[in-house]
């Protein structure tokens, strides 16, 4: 469909915004034969500021939607995430690892839902919720969606669901009434070099934790092609847990994530010789993030919220297309169980199956201390160099077959730092 059709005026489920989390949500769903309009402020291919790193969930969310063979072919092969302390000493996790541009990785599954039957609707902004006053009184039923075209023109959607898959922008997230937070947890900017002498050098994910980036960390991920693509992000440390507020506001912004960058480049000399040496492919951007599923209600009536929109990013690594595939698959099945039965009991289940991620997400907040507090790299870093059993934790961390407890808690620092 292109900016001429309007989207269709109604389907069983309207899923809004189609990044991972909205594709793998119309795909399930249109596989298993509901009428599904996919729609997305942009056409497809589009670009989406991110690292591209594809790390284990991502691997097995790509494999159960039939797509990670397509991925696997055209991505950059990664064997381990090179952890890099202030210090300069790193260790190497292993794990499935690749990277793939967002532009490349995202077509892919809009095409992947495309071919399970669900109709894209591109270039439609979501602007606000159709609803209707439910019987005996309570919240307003979600009914649909009303968007605007890049024409002006209005157009708008009935469905028996709506899906609100649309990232961690606070506008639409406000504008469908699931906003327990304005704020985002992060902010990070990434940019493309290509330096086809460092391609055969740099294999790794380069992750690096320094004072001089304190708050978040710095990145290297090598793309296809002689394209790395090198970034900063910081972190909100302060994120709470259940209650979806958060307490503090990230401290980042565009223009002292670019001095950020600048300094990476000054502390870990394969950025160096990437900002030095390489050259870049169109400007470094900014996106916000949100993370450890907070910020955010899961639904109301009518309406479930997915990905990033209600925060399904790792706090600490900033790593989030794993779990939003996985949110949009379980978004799909709540309503796959649930479409026929009272909304409370489909939100009741889809609240249910998110919940059982949080001990995921609760350990990657804890771990996101390191990035307020570098030094602790130091000692996580130097620890698993020597020991084999803390680097499988970390490696289990990474492929999500353990949990690592409280490696990175502070009695569990207190811990590695003399035992
Ligand atoms: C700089 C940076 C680096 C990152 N690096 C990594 C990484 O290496 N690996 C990783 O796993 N994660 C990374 N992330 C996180 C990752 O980008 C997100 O977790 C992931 O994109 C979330 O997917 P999503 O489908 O929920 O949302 P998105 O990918 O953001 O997709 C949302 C979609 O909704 C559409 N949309 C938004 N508003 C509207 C509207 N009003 N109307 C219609 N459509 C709308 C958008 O156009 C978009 O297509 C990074 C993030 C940033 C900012």
């Amino acid at each position: 469909m292109n900016s001429s059709a309007l989207p269709p005026a109604r389907c069983d489920v309207l899923v809004i915004g189609a990044g991972p989390a909205g594709a793998a949500c119309a795909q399930q769903l249109a596989t298993h034969g509901l009428q599904v309009v996919l729609a997305d402020q942009h056409e497809f291919p589009r670009d989406k500021v991110c690292g591209d790193g594809l790390i284990p969930d991502a691997h097995a969310a790509l494999a159960r939607l039939g797509v990670l063979d397509e991925v696997l072919a055209l991505a950059q092969p990664v064997p381990a995430v090179r952890c890099v302390a202030p210090r300069g000493h790193h260790v190497d996790v292993a794990g499935r690892l690749c990277v793939l541009p967002r532009r490349v990785l995202d077509h892919i599954l809009v095409r992947a839902a495309e071919r399970a039957g669900a109709v894209l609707a591109t270039p439609w902004r979501f602007e606000a919720v159709l609803t209707e006053p439910v019987a005996g009184g309570g919240e307003d039923r979600v009914v649909g969606a009303r968007f605007t075209g890049r024409d002006g023109r209005r157009a708008e959607v009935s469905a028996r669901w709506v899906v609100l898959a649309t990232g961690a922008a606070a506008p639409p997230l406000k504008a469908a009434g699931l906003a327990l937070r304005h704020t985002p947890s992060g902010i990070a900017l990434r940019g493309y070099v290509r330096h086809p002498e460092l391609a055969g050098q740099l294999r790794e994910l380069h992750m690096m934790w320094h004072d001089r980036l304190a708050g978040g960390y710095g990145w290297i991920f090598p793309a296809p092609g002689g394209l790395f693509n090198i970034g900063t992000g910081v972190v909100s440390s302060y994120e709470t847990g259940a209650d979806g507020k958060g307490r503090k506001a990230v401290r980042g912004n565009a223009a002292n994530l670019r001095a950020m960058l600048e300094a990476f480049g000054e502390v870990h000399e394969p950025a160096g010789r990437l900002l030095r040496e390489g050259e870049w492919v169109g400007e470094a951007k900014g996106a916000p993030l949100r993370c450890s599923l907070t910020g955010a209600r899961f639904g109301r009536p009518g309406l479930l919220g997915a990905g990033e929109a209600i925060g399904t990013t790792y706090s600490f690594t900033g790593e989030g297309i794993g779990k939003a595939l996985e949110t949009g698959v379980l978004a799909a099945e709540a309503l796959l169980v649930g479409l026929t039965r009272p909304d409370a009991e489909l939100l009741a289940g889809y609240s249910a199956a998110l919940e059982q991620l949080r001990p995921r997400f609760d350990t990657y907040q804890t771990a996101s201390w390191v990035n307020r507090w570098p030094w602790i790299a130091n000692v996580v870093v130097h620890r698993a160099r020597k020991s084999p059993r803390i680097l499988r934790r970390l490696e289990g961390m990474l492929e999500e077959t353990q949990n690592p407890g409280n490696l990175f808690s502070w009695r569990g620092v207190t811990r590695l730092m003399f035992e």
